[in-house]
């Protein structure tokens, strides 16, 4: 893994420039304008926000959701700009492939981040990952492309950018000689806030509002991912996250609630330490510590004040209320196939529960029946070598999860 020089700017592309983690990282290229260059942005659906994001910092490059690119051409020409416009998948892999971008920030959410994070790993780009959906699909083929090309992938998920900072340099270089004994590191520990209702009951959670499950009590976030902090399925797809980044099976990491949100996740070692990051909830800290790694950069977040924090909170996870925790730990141990399938039939369920057709209880359920389904089954043990198969099995779960989600919400049945 080579280290980044600072001999010029660093050129960046930021795909998903539109969402939350983009919102938090153009605040830090704000900060500094002589050291990140933005070469190029993507946005999907929010054109107007594009826009000004197109005004601000004038990329060369931008890609925008096919749908959306006619409007988008003609209103970039209103405002006088002309950068080069993609659309669609094929314009995300473009962007990522541009020989004049160093590091791509993978921002987008969901399966739809995948083709071109592993393009990114492929021609040997940094890699600042947030899409942790990308690995839990194809976190194999992801981490392979990287080794081989010489990609450095730099976790910007707030718990595996704490772990990645308490890990010895030449594990943080490496991500293979992790089990070399001289190490001695026995287990990770991923810190989870437990979501909005860690407090509440199975039946609370059940008659649940979308804002009541989107509301989370210490980040803000994009809709899919607070959704997926409420059901605690945001931590189990990071726990098959850590298993790609840092080469460990399931059982080498554990999960347990801290709802301060300060301790952003732990390193255990052999000779009884544990190794932590502390810090405001806040991604600003993650994103700049990759960005500027290994260095350190500034970046105005509130720091934490020592003096006020009282005490330290740490709880195993209910496994019976948070069933999504069980699933992962399943499809981490079951293999490609099985993440896949958690990965698509939740996504499809956590946009049903946004579309008022199913409950939040629902969302597991529905995760549970794909896991279980015998023709889906079928496949959990293929190789999965390309991302063409990866897409193809994401298919035929998402049409699973879709025919389980019209017949429940056409009959008004409960679903089991
Ligand atoms: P947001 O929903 O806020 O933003 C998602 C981004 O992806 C937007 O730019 C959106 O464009 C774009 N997008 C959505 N669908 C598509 C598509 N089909 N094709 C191309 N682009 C698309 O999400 P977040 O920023 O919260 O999360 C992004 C990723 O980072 C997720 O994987 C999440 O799990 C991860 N993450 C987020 C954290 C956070 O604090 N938010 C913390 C840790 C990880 P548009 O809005 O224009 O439609
Ligand atoms: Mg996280």
């Amino acid at each position: 893994m080579s280290e980044w020089q600072y001999e010029r700017p660093q050129r960046l592309a930021v795909l998903g420039a539109t969402g939350s983690i983009g919102d938090s990282t153009l605040e830090i290229l704000r900060l500094y304008p002589d050291r990140y260059r933005l070469v190029a942005l993507s946005g999907h659906s929010r054109i107007d926000k594009l826009l000004l994001l197109c005004q601000e910092f004038r990329p060369e490059f931008v890609c925008v959701s096919k749908d959306k690119l006619a409007e988008f051409r003609q209103r970039l020409k209103e405002l006088g700009l002309s950068p080069t416009v993609l659309s669609g998948d094929d314009g995300l892999d473009a962007i990522a492939s541009l020989p004049q971008v160093d590091t791509v920030v993978a921002a987008i959410v969901g399966a739809a981040g995948l083709s071109s994070t592993l393009t990114a790993a492929r021609l040997g780009k940094r890699i600042l990952l947030a899409n942790k959906e990308s690995l839990v699909m194809a976190g194999h083929l992801v981490m392979a492309a990287a080794r081989r090309s010489g990609s450095v992938i730099l976790p910007i998920d707030s718990e595996h950018n704490a772990i990645f900072q308490c890990l010895p340099k030449s594990v943080q270089m490496d991500n293979r000689c992790i089990h070399d004994e001289c190490h001695g590191i026995q287990t990770l520990w991923l810190t989870a806030s437990g979501g909005g209702f860690l407090h509440k009951s199975i039946d609370e959670m059940k008659k649940a509002s979308i804002s009541d499950a989107i509301r989370h009590p210490n980040w803000s976030m994009g809709q899919k991912i607070s959704i997926d902090s409420a059901t605690m399925m945001n931590k189990g797809l990071e726990l098959i996250e850590a298993c790609h980044l840092f080469n460990l099976p399931e059982d080498r990491i554990q999960i347990v609630i801290h709802p301060n949100s300060v301790v952003h996740s732990l390193v255990q070692y052999v000779d009884g330490s544990f190794l932590a990051q502390l810090g405001s909830p806040d991604m600003r800290t993650p994103i700049a510590h990759a960005l500027a790694y290994p260095n350190r950069i500034d970046t105005g977040v509130q720091p934490l004040d020592l003096y006020a924090l009282s005490h330290l909170n740490f709880i195993k996870p209910d496994l019976e209320k948070f069933v999504a925790l069980k699933l992962a730990r399943f499809a981490a141990r079951r293999g490609t196939g099985a993440c896949i399938t958690l990965n698509a039939a939740n996504e499809v369920a956590v946009a049903a529960f946004l579309d008022e057709r199913i409950c939040l209880t629902d969302i597991a359920t529905i995760v549970k029946m794909c896991l279980d389904d015998d023709a889906l089954a079928m496949c959990y043990d293929d190789d999965f070598t390309t991302l063409e198969e990866i897409i193809s099995m994401d298919k035929r779960v998402r049409q699973r999860a879709c025919s389980i989600i019209d017949r429940v919400s056409m009959n008004d049945e409960d679903i089991q």
